[in-house]
């Protein structure tokens, strides 16, 4: 941690901060440059809280130079972890799509979609049994009846499936059939949530909540890893902002900044980032440029009678140019989309 202090303060004050410090049980490093006094504090433990240094008299700025979260940081663990799930690698050079429904609507439904978005490239089947609404009287999803449907199209079409779980009480049953949990954006913060899927053997992709930083999607993270779950994986899938011309905006260089902090592999979700149909093919090239581990598409054959998010619901055959696209992308910047 590094103590930029105040120019006019005075030699009490300095030692006054050094003991405080000192008490905290930090080693400190003065140096006394001709325009600023620096205070080098090492120690810092990741629970420190550092607005406790903050507060003193005399201090003017205090930047932590270790990170709060430790299994998630870079610095803890250089090299990118790879998922391995069954035959997919996420977090290696190839970009792994995710895609399908919304929701999982019905046996006919699930299983068009898992053909045609197969046929495209897709690896991961993706579709919700279990519903998160911002209105309790919209679609809650078929539950159980939802995921064995699932699981069925997904094994038919050679896919991995990956589907929401919203509360501890639904992780044993989701558990049998997924390959992968979704934690989503209103559950990010879901702190006993976090540790009972960290508790579970099967990978996790954590999206990032509506007003979460970055930060706060690391320690959300930190949460399932340090209850014994490595298999995690991040998802940029848009922040409220004040801007009103999309449903979110993308925080596109979350990517390229999470892959600093970082060793986990990121995902990119255009389709709830921007809302809009028209918006998610250019959003998706712009996220596998931007260097996204993985892409997950919204994808219904009939997204006007949609039971969920049919607005941002690409068309089979949008679908199938996103994916030549994104693989034209891909290729320039070393990596492939097979
Ligand atoms: C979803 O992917 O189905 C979903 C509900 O996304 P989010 O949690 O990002 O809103
Ligand atoms: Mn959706």
């Amino acid at each position: 941690m590094v103590v930029i202090l105040e120019k006019n303060i005075t030699e009490s004050q300095i030692e006054n901060i050094i003991s405080r410090l000192e008490c905290y049980g930090f080693s400190v490093h003065r140096s006394t440059g001709d325009e600023q006094i620096i205070l080098g504090a090492i120690g810092v433990k990741p629970e420190f809280d550092i607005r406790k240094v903050k507060i003193l008299e005399g201090v003017a700025d205090v930047v932590r130079v270790t990170e709060p979260f430790r299994l998630a940081s870079r610095t803890f663990k250089k090299e990118d972890t790879v998922l391995k799930i069954k035959n997919v690698k996420i977090g290696g050079n190839e970009i792994i799509v995710i895609a399908g429904p919304c929701s999982i609507e019905s046996e006919e439904q699930i299983f068009r979609l898992a053909e045609l978005v197969s046929k495209s490239g897709a690896k991961i089947l993706r579709g919700g049994a279990f519903k998160p609404r911002t209105s309790p009287y919209s679609f809650q999803g078929l539950g159980k009846e939802g995921l064995k449907m699932m699981r069925a199209a997904a094994d038919e079409y050679n896919l991995l499936m990956i589907t929401e779980v919203l509360e501890i009480n639904q992780i044993s049953l989701v558990e049998k059939y997924t390959d992968i949990f979704q934690i989503g954006a209103r559950n990010m913060q879901n702190f006993s949530l976090l540790r009972e899927i960290g508790k579970s053997a099967k990978p996790v992709m954590l999206k990032r909540g509506l007003a979460a930083t970055i930060d706060d999607l690391l320690m959300s993270a930190e949460y399932i890893l340090v209850n014994g779950n490595e298999q995690v994986m991040l998802c940029e899938r848009g922040i409220r902002t004040f801007e009103t011309n999309t449903r979110n905006t993308f925080d596109l260089s979350a990517i390229p900044v999470i892959h600093k902090r970082s060793h986990l592999p990121v995902a990119a979700d255009p389709s709830h980032a921007t809302g809009l149909r028209d918006k998610v093919l250019p959003m998706a090239r712009a996220a596998v440029a931007a260097g996204c581990d993985a892409l997950m598409i919204e994808v219904h054959y009939d997204p006007e009678n949609a039971l969920s998010d049919g607005p941002q619901a690409l068309l089979p055959q949008d679908f199938d140019i996103l994916m030549k696209q994104c693989r034209s992308i891909a290729e320039v910047i070393g990596r492939k989309i097979c």
